[in-house]
């Protein structure tokens, strides 16, 4: 470790367990020194995430349901209690009624298009406000999307429309904050297998598919997040606002399979 995050302070919501992409993304920024602070849905994971954060030397560990603006601002006006600022946020949240998330997308409610929209989309606008209120000299923020965002994947249905919003937020929060000399990206994963990402439908099938047809020949691990995430909430990335970085092993490049590799 170089220390590249050493004397920085940062938020990470969304582990779930030692699977969660938030967790790679964690124990990238403390092997290089970050400290962190961590939100968990509900008791249930609360009892996961904390011996989880202890592991990485955090004491803040609070519960957030983004459904709960209440438990949001707790969060952070805890954090400005604590540390009075902070220098990055990791918001990796994202859900759907998994009911929704096979057949159609024609067939999504509309109550579930509110809450998928709300949870996996605006949230970071949300977030990102409260945090940027406590980087008085800058900061950066990430959040997490998929390529289904911007091309139609199988079952992914509103979840890609969530993610379509949540990539524009990303570009409004990036004008919005640059002037403060914070800045805003996202990562855009490829398919790894986590509690969410079994949500949807033949998950197995679209995992199998992006290793045989990504150019590396694999798909991705949180590790593999981590160091992109590190970049991006750190100097290395001064010059980089308003992106979405693909962390995919290069399956977005590909238009079609060669043919020798869809010989039955
Ligand atoms: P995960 O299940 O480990 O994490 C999802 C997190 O969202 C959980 O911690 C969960 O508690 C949290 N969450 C859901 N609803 C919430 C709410 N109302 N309030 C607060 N937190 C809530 O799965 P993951 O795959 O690590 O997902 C993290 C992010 O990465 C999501 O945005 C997901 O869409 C995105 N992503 C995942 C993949 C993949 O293949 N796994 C690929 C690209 C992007």
């Amino acid at each position: 470790s170089s220390g590249l995050m050493h004397g920085k302070r940062g938020l990470v919501m969304g582990v779930a367990n030692d699977h969660s992409i938030a967790w790679g993304i964690a124990k990238a920024l403390a092997a290089e020194g970050a400290e962190l602070a961590f939100t968990y849905q509900g008791e249930a994971l609360g009892k996961r995430v904390t011996p989880l954060a202890e592991s990485l030397g955090s004491s803040l560990v609070a519960p957030c349901d983004v459904e709960d603006l209440g438990s949001v601002d707790s969060v952070f006006s805890r954090i400005a209690e604590a540390w009075g600022s902070i220098d990055f946020l990791v918001h990796c949240i994202g859900f759907s009624d998994r009911n929704e998330l096979k057949g159609r997308y024609a067939d999504t409610s509309r109550e579930n298009f509110v809450r998928t929209m709300v949870i996996s989309a605006f949230s970071f606008t949300e977030a990102a406000k409260r945090a940027a209120a406590l980087m008085p000299s800058g900061g950066a923020m990430l959040t997490l999307t998929f390529g289904g965002s911007t091309r139609v994947m199988p079952n992914y249905n509103v979840m890609g429309v969530a993610k379509a919003a949540l990539e524009s937020s990303v570009r409004y929060l990036a004008a919005d904050l640059g002037p403060d000399n914070i800045r805003v990206n996202a990562i855009s994963a490829g398919p790894i297998r986590t509690l969410a990402g079994a949500g949807i439908a033949d998950a197995r099938f679209m995992f199998n598919f992006q290793r045989a047809h990504s150019p590396l020949r694999r798909t991705v691990t949180i590790e593999n997040v981590g160091g992109a995430a590190l970049y991006l909430l750190s100097s290395l990335s001064e010059g980089v606002t308003g992106e979405v970085h693909f962390v995919d092993a290069g399956y977005n490049v590909i238009s079609m399979p060669r043919p020798d590799d869809i010989k039955e």
